[in-house]
């Protein structure tokens, strides 16, 4: 029986990235040696960094005046390369759970952060509505799927300054209006390839407008300009981003996604308010994750709660 990791992250991935990465540790390519082995520069490797960029943006409809690139640090490098090219005084952030609070963190060493609305005081059980973002900000900053929360904003904000979006745990699970956004990055390994890239959608004209130096692997500039080959790419998680890619294409693209994850949420969201054992954690209908349900016991079954883990885990 293949078990399913009902975790965020690391997620599962499909099986044909799995089969894919598997073989192409051993063979890669046809050219007799691992992917593991083979330099950067080769022409197979190179077509794969090509072919991942290139269905990254074809899958979410990227306009042109952005470009796709991967780098390493996971989506915790954003938090400070985000501020580091942005920021010049002021940047304002919706404090929505855990990730967002350390963005928050990292921003803080550059400028002045506005926390223009925080759900803290609920342990981030909901979305804040009704803030205003200061016009004078250099972007807004929000995370669309609070992984651990299992808040998610489904819609593409409409806002006065540029939009900066943590996608880790969402990206490519809807149709997204990157126009609408400044920049989007992740962490792949929730919903792409295994941890060790990470991903940003940068719109070009909104960088250089920051007066101080940036160090040249921390600079967006250097990764766009040098297509995400300035030093050695994180060549096995590229590959195995590239087959998801694939693979998303041939279900039918986000589009497809979306239905599918909302199918799934629908199901669970409904056994869980069905059934007397659960309870969502979410407080508002419209603010819950469909990328991740999170749910506790009721008070009263609270005991239950090591019996039914194992349970589950005994069901794979
Ligand atoms: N942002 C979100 C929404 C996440 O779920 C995570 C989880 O790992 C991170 C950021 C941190 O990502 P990384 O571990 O790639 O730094």
């Amino acid at each position: 029986m293949k078990k399913h990791n009902f975790s965020a992250g690391p997620s599962i991935l499909p099986d044909f990235t799995i089969k894919n990465t598997a073989e192409a540790v051993v063979n890669f390519a046809g050219t007799g040696l691992s992917v593991m082995e083979v330099s950067h520069r080769d022409k197979e490797f190179m077509a794969v960094m090509d072919q991942a960029t290139t269905l990254f943006k074809e899958l979410l409809d990227i306009p042109s005046g952005y470009q796709v690139v991967f780098l390493g640090g996971g989506a915790s490098m954003q938090f400070c390369m985000v501020p580091y090219n942005l920021l010049n005084k002021k940047a304002a952030y919706l404090n929505t759970g855990t990730w967002a609070s350390k963005a928050i963190k990292e921003a803080k060493f550059f400028g002045d952060v506005v926390e223009v609305g925080s759900s803290k005081d609920e342990n981030y059980s909901y979305i804040p509505k009704g803030y205003t973002i200061p016009a004078d900000a250099d972007y807004f900053h929000i995370t669309t799927n609070n992984t651990i929360f299992g808040t998610e904003i489904r819609e593409d904000l409409d806002v006065n300054v540029p939009l900066v979006a943590d996608m880790s745990s969402d990206i490519f699970s809807r149709p997204i209006d990157v126009s609408k956004y400044g920049i989007i990055y992740g962490g792949a390994q929730k919903n792409l390839a295994p941890s060790g890239v990470a991903f940003a959608i940068v719109k070009e004209d909104i960088l250089g407008k920051t007066d101080r130096p940036i160090p040249t692997m921390l600079n967006y500039k250097t990764h766009i300009d040098n297509d995400s080959m300035f030093n050695t790419p994180p060549v096995l998680p590229v590959f195995s981003a590239l087959q998801t890619l694939i693979w998303l294409k041939d279900q039918g693209g986000v589009a497809a996604m979306e239905k599918r994850n909302i199918r799934k949420a629908n199901m669970l969201y409904s056994e869980i308010e069905r059934n007397k054992l659960f309870k969502a954690t979410v407080k508002h209908e419209e603010d819950r994750s469909v990328m991740n349900i999170c749910f506790v016991m009721n008070e009263e079954y609270k005991e239950l709660e090591t019996a039914f883990r194992e349970y589950a885990i005994s069901l794979g």
